[in-house]
């Protein structure tokens, strides 16, 4: 992988919003107002006079979950990338957040534990934090603020279709329930999320669709709520992840994760693969934390407040748009709607982030608004080819495994690279950093194949040995 890739990661995860407001654009539409849509929303408040979000749900002004997004009841962590950019754009907002309930780890300070088969990594003592809430909470906190913003406000509706004038987006067209409606828009932005129909639309419409690949990742989540015991202190630790190996995870766990919530909560999440469903009754729950670290028990000691809500994903999915051959112009794609990965590696919502940040790129080098924003998916594309490396690369290595298929020597290497640095990271804060630099999406994942950093990683392992 090239150095110029790694520095344009680089530069997408440490950019900053512009300084002040230029609209070249009058009216921008986002059709769906979740994490994705809302972000790429107070990216376009610099760049259009109006921007128009329309989203088919019911917005609940609290943190409630809601129809469309599904996951919601799921453990949500916000990763560092995601983090920076949120605080970015809205600032002030983790304040806000903490004073709402939210928790802030540092898991530089060891705040934030992640074991594999039980043995925590080291400390890395570098400038990483994650923010705990819930996702209902963390969606209803960026949604007021977005909202705030001048010129931005929210429709309720489902979009239905584009109109199209000499080869650009012109409209949105959208039901409310009662009557038909179409808003004239100069850019049109995609957050429909994962079922977006936007393929459909433009291929009806005599434009190329773009090829959807799918690589089957069969997960089963279970998550539940329990209260937080009074005694717990900032010097507890608000957010723990356990990856267990193959067959090694009590009751079919392949990975649990236990963040502390707002209303003095812990969110608890067991994940297994396949047939394995762990966490099917509150005991078989509680059994299997207590069964995987002291933290995972101490989270589920509490009254259960919410009961077991379970979600299935059958596979992760992402759409070509670079490559089109006829494509509108004034038309853009984030979030699900682009890509969605196995989410036990929870890139999701940092994603959207970086693909705001790429809008924010696009928009601001004054591109020819008359052509397809070929810019734009080529700076996602770096986005996508990274989340994907990580998710993807994790589910071939265990299909592999299960269907006993020896990979090509290249992929071997790559893993024996990747197992020798997870290994160092439980003994060197070193490389603990540079893995959780690719964990938290503030580096490329090219990175970790730096021959210093395997250099270092396998002299450790030669040493635990
Ligand atoms: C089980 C699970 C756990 C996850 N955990 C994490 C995690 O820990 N960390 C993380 O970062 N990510 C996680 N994710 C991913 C995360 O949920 C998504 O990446 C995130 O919600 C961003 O998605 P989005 O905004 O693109 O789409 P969505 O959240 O799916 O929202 C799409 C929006 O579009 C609206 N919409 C759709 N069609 C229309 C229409 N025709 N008209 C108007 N509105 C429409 C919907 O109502 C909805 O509001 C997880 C996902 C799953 C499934």
């Amino acid at each position: 992988m090239s150095d110029s890739v790694i520095s344009a990661f680089d530069g997408l995860v440490a950019a900053a919003p512009p300084a002040a407001s230029t609209p070249k654009l009058d009216t921008a539409c986002v059709i769906g107002g979740s994490i994705a849509g809302l972000l790429a929303a107070r990216v376009l408040s610099d760049h259009a006079r109006r921007v128009v979000i329309i989203e088919r749900d019911e917005l609940p002004a609290t943190g409630q979950s809601r129809p469309s997004v599904p996951q919601d009841h799921q453990v949500h962590t916000l990763l560092p990338a995601g983090h920076r950019w949120v605080e970015r754009w809205l600032p002030g907002f983790t304040q806000e957040a903490l004073d709402m309930g939210a928790v802030l780890a540092d898991a530089g300070a060891g705040r934030v534990l992640t074991a594999f088969d039980g043995h925590p990594q080291a400390p890395s003592h570098a400038d990483h934090h994650l923010l705990t809430c819930s996702r209902p909470f963390l969606e209803a906190r960026i949604r007021a603020r977005v909202l705030a913003r001048p010129g931005v406000s929210l429709v309720r509706g489902r979009a239905t279709g584009l109109s199209y004038r000499d080869g650009a987006v012109s409209a949105v067209s959208y039901t409310d329930g009662t009557a038909e409606h179409t808003l004239a828009a100069d850019f049109v932005v995609d957050a429909m999320g994962r079922g977006s129909r936007l393929s459909e639309w433009i291929s009806q419409d005599g434009y190329d669709k773009p090829a959807l690949e799918r690589l089957e990742s069969p997960i089963n989540y279970a998550t539940a709520l329990f209260e937080r015991d009074v005694q717990f202190t900032d010097l507890d630790v608000p957010c723990a992840l356990a990856l267990c190996s193959p067959g090694a995870g009590p009751d079919g766990v392949s990975v649990a994760a236990a963040n502390a919530v707002e209303d003095k909560q812990w969110l608890v999440m067991l994940m297994g693969y396949g047939d394995d469903r762990p966490g099917r009754t509150i005991d078989d729950f509680r059994a299997a934390c207590a069964a995987l670290l002291p933290v995972f028990a101490q989270a589920t000691a509490g009254a259960v407040t919410r009961d077991i809500v379970t979600y299935h994903q059958a596979e992760s999915r992402r759409r070509h748009f670079t490559g089109l051959g006829r494509f509108p112009a004034r038309l853009v794609v984030v979030g699900d709607a682009v890509a969605s990965f196995n989410p036990v590696y929870g890139q999701g919502m940092s994603s959207a982030a970086l693909h705001g940040s790429c809008l924010s790129a696009y928009l601001a080098g004054d591109p020819d608004l008359t052509r397809p924003a070929t810019d734009f998916f080529a700076l996602q594309q770096l986005v996508v080819d990274a989340a994907w490396a990580v998710s993807a690369g994790g589910d071939s290595a265990r299909l592999d495994a299960l269907a006993g298929v020896e990979p090509p020597e290249d992929v071997r290497r790559q893993r024996w690279a990747l197992q020798q640095v997870i290994g160092a990271s439980i003994v060197d804060g070193s490389v603990a950093c540079s893995f959780n630099d690719v964990s938290y999406m503030l580096r490329h994942p090219a990175t970790l194949a730096d021959p210093a950093l395997l250099e270092r990683a396998v002299a450790a392992n030669q040493n635990l040995e």
